[in-house]
């Protein structure tokens, strides 16, 4: 009896069982994120009311109406639901949208975490603007909310339950390049090489015409070719890189080099020795599944081992298509989850999580990691002074680790050229690393 008692308490010391009316993949997945990845809890859900009831142990029910006296968040209906309706959302905000009547919470954190998580949005845009996101009408784009939900969700379950242990979690910092070219002026053919002087030429850059020769003939280092630096950054503050290769043929936006220069080999061997490498499909691949097997498939043979990790170049990323391609290629983790307009959470989580195939209805294995903060955003898209990008930077690196996220930042290899428009960069790398660690 006391072997028996013991064994209940220890089980019940992470464990808890939901309630819920009926069998749904939509709630089993959104509760595994919420409760188990976040909290780190097991849970059971059940629909049997009398199991439920004569259950002992921590338990809450999540459905339209309370059973008994327990615990209990009031459900809406996107769980229960096995359709995409993502026009009925285009206007609503998360507080319109999954408005409820409770005590504890006035919106219904479930299935808004599912809308975020599965970016049930999405579906039926091709290159989705954040301005028309969720987060973005409900001035939380910069929050990640999913995440300071799971925060409440622990304090009411402490409170109801002061025996359940929650899983402790670290905030962590993910830095990762990505590598569009890997050299601005070696490693290219006679065409592009000589195509290269002659623009520089014309448009009377002459520091560039200087730069490309001292490379090309006077065995000065390529400017893109910043990798050493960048490792000795990330060793001196502990930090393991990854870095995303683009390995697809130069075409339009995607501009890469020879991959089959030996100079673009060495790099890759030597930097695969302190870091994680990973492919960075280009463009073209987005709509041609061979075009990426391919590009795979170059990356396999340069590394001499199997690539389990992807970056989309532009960050393309098309629900489901993108991901659907990438399971189908074996890919275990997906970096593409984030804007390159504007800093924020696009899936208003800031932990890795796995990817929800709505068309399908189903939990995939495909691991996304969310990033929040990409150099382009501040380059491109935001002009605004220093000043303002380090407010904003210092803001959502204090979100996740208020929360005890991952921070994903995302630069290239070609903002510490100190070339063109990216003079002055080289310092901000290192002065972002020292923020986010
Ligand atoms: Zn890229």
């Amino acid at each position: 009896m006391f072997l028996y008692t013991l064994i209940l308490i220890l089980i019940f010391l992470n464990f808890i069982l939901i309630f819920i009316p009926q069998s749904s993949s939509r709630a089993e997945y959104v509760f595994s994120i919420l409760l188990k990845i976040l909290l780190g809890l097991n849970f059971e859900l059940t629909h049997d009311k009398n199991y439920f009831n004569n259950f002992v142990g921590p338990k809450f029910s999540y459905t339209k109406n309370k059973l008994n006296n327990e615990l209990f968040f009031t459900s809406t209906d996107l769980l229960f639901e096995n359709e995409i309706n993502s026009e009925q959302f285009s206007k609503l905000t998360i507080n319109t949208a999954f408005t409820i009547d409770h005590p504890l919470f006035n919106i219904d954190i479930f299935a808004a975490s599912f809308f975020l998580l599965t970016r049930y949005e999405e579906y039926g845009h091709r290159n989705f603007a954040h301005q028309k996101s969720i987060l973005f009408r409900s001035h939380l784009l910069q929050q990640p909310v999913v995440n300071q939900w799971a925060v409440q969700l622990e304090t009411i379950l402490q409170q109801n339950f002061p025996e359940l242990k929650f899983q402790k979690r670290n905030y962590q910092f993910i830095p990762t390049i990505d590598v569009d070219r890997a050299f601005a002026f070696k490693a290219r053919n006679a065409f592009k090489t000589i195509g290269g002087f002659a623009k520089d030429f014309l448009k009377r850059n002459f520091f560039e015409m200087k730069k490309r020769f001292a490379v090309l003939f006077q065995n000065v280092k390529d400017p893109f070719d910043v990798f050493d630096e960048l490792e000795n950054v990330h060793e001196q503050n502990n930090l393991r890189a990854k870095y995303f290769f683009h390995c697809g043929n130069y075409n339009g936006v995607d501009k890469n080099i020879d991959l089959q220069n030996a100079n673009f080999k060495t790099l890759i061997n030597r930097l695969q020795t302190t870091a994680d490498i990973g492919l960075h499909p280009s463009v073209k691949s987005n709509n041609n599944f061979d075009l990426l097997e391919n590009e795979r498939n170059v990356l396999e043979n340069l590394l001499q081992k199997k690539v389990n990790d992807s970056r989309q170049h532009f960050i393309q990323l098309h629900f489901p298509n993108t991901y659907q391609c990438l399971i189908e290629l074996d890919i275990k983790n997906d970096f593409t989850m984030g804007y390159v307009t504007t800093v924020g959470f696009r899936a208003g989580i800031c932990n890795s999580f796995y990817w929800y195939d709505l068309e399908n209805e189903t939990t995939t294995d495909l691991i996304v990691h969310p990033f929040c903060w990409i150099e382009t955003v501040f380059q491109e898209f935001q002009t605004v002074t220093d000043e303002e990008m380090w407010r904003q930077t210092k803001q959502i690196i204090n979100a996740v680790k208020h929360v005890d996220g991952e921070f994903c930042g995302v630069w290239h290899n070609h903002s510490l050229s100190e070339l063109y428009e990216f003079k002055g960069w080289k310092n901000k790398y290192e002065q972002f690393v020292k923020l986010a660690k």
